[in-house]
């Protein structure tokens, strides 16, 4: 039986076949995009270009860098696959909505959201703004990605699992099968993810509308330190704090739904703001918040260091973070990285993820969450 870890010499690339994958995608991924029409997502008319999107906001990327540049998952795993340094504009942006209804997003792009967060007549407002702005760039992602599988493996003639890798990594992608699965995968969330958005965007575009209790929140806290970390992605935690399965990513029945986690990492102007919060419906994450609940400050903090280098892929890191220290981080991260998924059958594949995921938990890694870490020192 072969085991996740022992996967990982499975694919590999000389740099020559990294340079010439790079270019042909590249090509593309630009012929792709051209061929397009262009229907904003929200107003659904067409136009001529989109905005650039950002879902963490630029005021909180801006408070990361010395220098316009910034730090994310390929600087720390010194991939060959993508920037390794990225400039603010070009961090966790999508193109998918016009001007006029990026404009929709004021309320939390501005002023201090802790404030707002607390003000019953604004908190839902906010959390709406959030929730599609995660929707839209989770469809913008998939999209890209489904238009390259259906057309690439053609136009490319590559090995279709060298592609998947390749595109996964490239688009930030967390959940990797192998490749028919991917394919399913990648379009029954596409079906629940327009549904989604088509629920929601009734209330964000007409701004009177009632949007109270749309959202629950989880968990809000203030740190009375900078983090060098932001972060705004819906997340789908395969396990809570005690590695029992929350959501079964590799259960392709249209009947299994896995459900999002909403979390938002923003350093403030002294402060870190840390927020998640879920549709009112779901119960999936209330083990984990009642373990949460029983833990010390510090706990939490190592928890959310965890799972948010080993799950997400979308966060923005300063840097003025001294990334040669992160050895454990880095190993945490890997797990991202080494997610494609051979043909098992012997054993549920949830269960050697979670399996995986424990044994570089217990190898321990640095608490970047910790004060130790903090940009206002
Ligand atoms: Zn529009």
């Amino acid at each position: 039986m072969m085991k996740v870890h022992e996967l990982e010499t499975d694919i590999k690339l000389t740099n020559n076949d990294k340079k010439k994958l790079k270019d042909k995608m590249h090509k593309f991924k630009s012929f792709s995009k051209e061929k397009t029409k262009k229907i904003c997502k929200l107003c659904k008319n067409e136009v001529q270009g989109f905005a650039n999107s950002h879902t963490i906001p630029q005021s909180v990327l801006k408070r990361l860098t010395v220098n316009g540049k910034l730090y994310d998952m390929n600087t720390i795993l010194n991939t060959d696959y993508a920037k390794k340094v990225k400039g603010i504009k070009e961090s966790e942006t999508f193109n998918c909505i016009c001007d006029k209804c990026e404009n929709l997003f004021s309320e939390y792009e501005n002023g201090d959201l802790w404030v707002k967060l607390n003000d019953n007549s604004l908190r839902d407002r906010v959390l709406l703004e959030i929730k599609v702005k995660n929707i839209l760039q989770k469809i913008n992602i998939r999209e890209e990605l489904l238009r390259l599988y259906n057309g690439g493996l053609k136009e490319l003639e590559v090995n279709r699992l060298l592609l998947n890798n390749y595109v996964l990594r490239e688009q930030n992608e967390v959940k990797i099968i192998e490749a028919q699965g991917f394919k399913k995968l990648n379009e029954i969330d596409f079906v629940d993810w327009n549904n989604e958005l088509n629920h929601y965007r009734k209330f964000l575009i007409n701004k009177n509308s009632n949007c109270k209790g749309l959202f629950v929140i989880k968990y809000m806290k203030k740190l009375d330190y900078v983090l060098p970390i932001a972060l705004q992605e819906d997340e789908y935690y395969m396990h809570d704090t005690k590695w029992c399965p929350l959501n079964d990513v590799y259960d392709l029945k249209q009947s299994h739904k896995i459900k999002a986690l909403s979390v938002c990492i923003f350093p403030q102007e002294n402060s870190t703001l840390i927020l998640m919060f879920v549709e009112n419906n779901c119960r999936t994450y209330n083990d984990l918040i009642l373990q949460f609940d029983k833990m010390s400050l510090e706990e939490q903090l190592k928890w959310l260091t965890f799972y948010t280098f080993s799950y997400t892929q979308g966060y923005c890191l300063s840097n003025k973070v001294d990334i040669s220290h992160l050895e454990g981080i880095k190993r945490v991260c890997t797990i991202n990285e080494n997610l494609v998924i051979g043909p098992y059958e012997t054993e549920r594949k949830i269960d050697i993820q979670i399996n995986n995921r424990k044994r570089i938990f217990d190898m321990g890694f640095e608490n970047v969450f910790s004060k130790e870490f903090r940009l206002d020192a």
